[in-house]
């Protein structure tokens, strides 16, 4: 077992209690398959663990980037991945390895890969409104859950969403932690998680958008700024509802401007078959600048009720869960179903909510 830092730079956990084998990697999984995915340094391989049998996936991580030593970044993911490890929407850790110039995390395998195809899959195979609820729902507790325990993701897109299965349609699983922070201090959770302004992406120096972003890179753009998760979860949704890109222009900068803009077709072009729920439930989180407005209108046992703009608070993820779209039981959506899908509970396949809510942003 390795030594472990215990340092923490800028949000960075690097204190893991996960065994760090230094065994082989090879000594006890078969690779199987071709590539599941890959970033800029990981690549990521399904496996078969030799003494189980069972399928996982294998995160190959280079420890030296750019002439640089990173193992403690990758330690950050292991710890947010164990904080988060009682969620059942995060991604599992199973076991780590290190060789001298890689660590390789061994994660529970989302057999029906990235959200991001099924968005624009035919339309056979494309999500319903009744299935995008409940995945958006999963996401919101992931989420929720993650900022209960202080830890923000800061890279959510649908590239990061995977699926336990495709077809039937499994449950999300949240991935990608490299970019993930734990906030200690409650005043700085609540910093970034309720500043509202928007900071255009070209002044966050982000890496420039890689070829495997290039289908969405509006998505990509937007989700990567860290202020906006609330943005990154209605870009999520618009496009798992519609198929396309809420900003996504002609040209790079025709989408930046969308994006700084909050330029969004909810035109019944490309709403067609969708609640009036969905799109407002959209709007909610991809509003411009919510403080601006007046007065604003939130759900109560009693219906909706408008208070004044003073009053406002920013949503947090658990809020966000209390909007009526993700509370509508099928029936009553506007969308045309089927009348033996109108029988099945959302409710039935989602744990209760794991942790109590902590309060953190109000
Ligand atoms: P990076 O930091 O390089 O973006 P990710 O953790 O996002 O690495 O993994 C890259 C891709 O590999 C994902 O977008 C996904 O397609 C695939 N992938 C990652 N983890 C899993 C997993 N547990 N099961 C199945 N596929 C995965
Ligand atoms: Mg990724």
């Amino acid at each position: 077992m390795l030594d472990s830092a215990v340092t923490s730079k800028s949000g960075m956990v690097t204190k893991v209690h996960t065994r760090i084998r230094t065994d082989l990697f090879k000594n006890n999984y078969d690779l199987v398959g071709k590539e599941l995915g890959r970033g800029k340094f990981a690549v990521v391989k399904k496996c078969v663990e030799k003494s189980t049998g069972q399928e996982r996936a294998a995160k190959f991580l280079r420890k030296r980037r750019k002439g640089q030593d990173c193992r403690g970044d990758i330690l950050n993911e292991i710890a947010v991945l164990e904080a988060a490890k009682a969620n059942p929407y995060v991604v599992g850790l199973h076991d780590v390895y290190e060789t001298s110039t890689e660590i390789i995390l061994v994660l529970e395998f989302a057999a029906g890969g990235e959200i991001f195809n099924q968005c624009v899959a035919d339309n056979d195979e494309a999500f319903t409104e009744k299935d995008v609820i409940r995945l958006a729902r999963q996401i919101l507790m992931g989420v929720a859950f993650l900022h209960w325990n202080n830890v923000v993701h800061l890279d959510l897109k649908p590239q990061n969403i995977l699926l336990t299965s495709a077809q039937p349609l499994g449950d999300i699983r949240i991935v990608d932690f490299g970019l993930s922070r734990c906030v200690d201090a409650t005043s700085e959770l609540r910093e970034i998680l309720g500043t509202p302004e928007y900071v255009a992406p070209e002044i966050l120096n982000y890496e420039p958008i890689s070829t495997a972003t290039d289908m969405c890179p509006d998505v990509a753009m937007s989700s990567r700024n860290p202020l906006v998760w609330r943005r990154s979860i209605g870009v999520l949704t618009y496009v798992m509802l519609t198929g396309e890109s809420p900003f996504l222009g002609e040209e790079k900068q025709e989408t930046f401007l969308n994006i700084s803009q909050v330029n969004v077709d909810y035109s019944q072009d490309v709403f067609h078959g969708v609640s009036a729920l969905a799109v407002d439930f959209i709007q909610s989180l991809l509003q411009k600048n919510p403080r601006s407005h007046k007065t604003f209108t939130v759900p109560s046992a009693s219906g909706p009720v408008t208070r004044p703009d003073s009053t406002r608070k920013r949503a947090t993820a658990e809020e966000c869960l209390d909007h009526p779209w993700l509370n509508t039981h099928l029936t009553s959506l506007a969308a045309p179903t089927m009348p033996d899908e109108q029988e099945a509970s959302q409710s039935e396949s989602e744990p209760e909510s794991p942790a109590p809510s902590l309060g953190l942003v109000s």
